[in-house]
């Protein structure tokens, strides 16, 4: 087991972004503030975002309405300014990226354009251990078509006696009745990050459209959603993206689609910008992903995801996925000892371990209140920590693991 001395000196030889963060303080424990390892279930409060969302709080009792054109951050193309920050963490074209709503309601916009289902092919294959929102959100789709729910969603398990699904078995299961694919991007139970590109390909080649829930790979791995030829994509902001509860969320249609025939549900923010106030009948919408937006958005929600998605830019993904992987497998050393259902393989998982052990629950809460370790539980037996390369210490690694070894004894 490494020493606290060697956590320290692993700090100073590769020191993340702390400062630019609140870290809350311990409720007990040796340590004044918490070791924070749920930042995959709510990431912490960006210090700079305090007083920027004042900022723009402020030009409302500054201006009234004023500020939709006069604001230092005018209200009316608000979202605009989040839109190549978010395109640039998803590799993505700022045409394809839109900021909005929030993430099942964006699955659920996106699959009103590709879940199409016709009798022969009305089939969605989603992970077993999806969340469970997604999970509700593809059943009431498929009846919301007429299908039946228990034939229609096709569940992928692991073999039996393993944790995560193969890349070769997933594919296999791509049959020609399959119409939409919408996996996580990462597993938020098991931490598994999927070959997204195979997987797109391999749907495609089925004939099936492929979405990806990117709730837990935003902000965690690199991706590259245009490259990889993925039809639509969501993600929310409040987990790696630090945006905070509820924070809005993002979604991705590429850009093949872009402008084409779809089904889309409407409203005075699907139309051109341009022409918006003209206050036609009709919408016109862009050839962009805009033309998702239903309404005007909230600007005092989109605001710390502002804040947020400037710090990815400046210091970048593929910077902090490099510290991510070092931070993840000195963690999955200290956790050695114990049944850790992540895959092992560093380019099969992001910045979470996930450790099976009976109790999580009360050991969640053990951790918690004798050793200021936030790591949370997931029913029945899944203790989850992630370390954030933004603002998780080797030292915070070194007292999950101290803290593991004395409440598993
Ligand atoms: C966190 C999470 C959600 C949460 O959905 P909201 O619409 O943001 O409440 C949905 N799906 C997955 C995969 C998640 O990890």
């Amino acid at each position: 087991m490494s020493t606290e001395a060697e956590a320290l000196e692993l700090d100073a030889a590769d020191p993340g972004h702390r400062e630019l963060f609140d870290v809350p303080p311990a409720q007990g424990g040796d340590y004044p503030e918490v070791a924070y390892f749920a930042g995959n279930s709510l990431g912490l409060r960006p210090k700079a975002t305090r007083a920027e969302l004042l900022e723009d709080l402020d030009s409302w009792a500054a201006l009234g309405v004023e500020g939709h054109l006069d604001a230092a951050r005018p209200w009316l193309p608000y979202h605009e300014l989040l839109t190549g920050p978010a395109a640039r963490l998803v590799g993505a074209l700022p045409s394809e990226t839109v900021v909005m709503n929030t993430l099942t309601v964006n699955l659920h916009l996106l699959m009103v354009s590709f879940y199409r289902p016709t009798r022969s092919r009305h089939r969605i294959v989603i992970e077993d251990s999806a969340f469970p929102s997604d999970s509700y959100a593809v059943r009431s789709q498929v009846e919301f078509h007429g299908y039946d729910a228990e034939d229609a969603v096709i569940r992928l398990r692991p073999r039996p006696g393993e944790n995560s699904l193969r890349t070769a078995d997933v594919v296999e299961q791509l049959g020609g009745d399959v119409a939409l694919v919408l996996l996580g991007g990462v597993n938020y139970l098991t931490g598994e990050l999927m070959d997204i590109p195979t997987i797109t390909k391999a749907g495609h080649a089925a004939g099936a459209i492929v979405g990806w829930d990117l709730a837990h790979a935003a902000g965690n791995v690199p991706l590259a959603l245009h490259d990889w030829d993925v039809d639509f994509a969501a993600w929310c902001s409040y987990k790696y993206l630090n945006s905070g509860p509820g924070a809005i969320a993002g979604a991705f249609v590429h850009e093949r689609h872009l402008g084409a025939d779809l089904p889309r549900f409407e409203g005075w923010w699907s139309t051109d910008a341009k022409t918006r106030f003209e206050m036609t009948p009709e919408s016109r919408p862009p050839a962009t992903a805009d033309a998702w937006q239903v309404s005007n958005p909230p600007i005092f929600a989109m605001s710390p995801v502002r804040t947020s998605l400037e710090i990815f830019d400046k210091i970048g993904i593929e910077v902090l996925r490099e510290r991510s992987v070092r931070l993840t497998a000195y963690l999955a050393g200290l956790l050695a000892g114990l049944e850790v259902i992540t895959p092992a393989d560093p380019a099969r998982r992001g910045a979470q371990l996930s450790v099976r052990v009976p109790g999580a629950g009360a050991l969640s809460r053990r951790l918690r209140f004798e050793y200021g370790v936030i790591a949370d539980s997931r029913e029945p037996d899944v203790l989850r920590f992630a370390p954030v390369p933004l603002y998780s210490t080797y030292h915070d690694c070194w007292r999950a693991g101290a803290a593991m070894a004395e409440v598993t004894a």
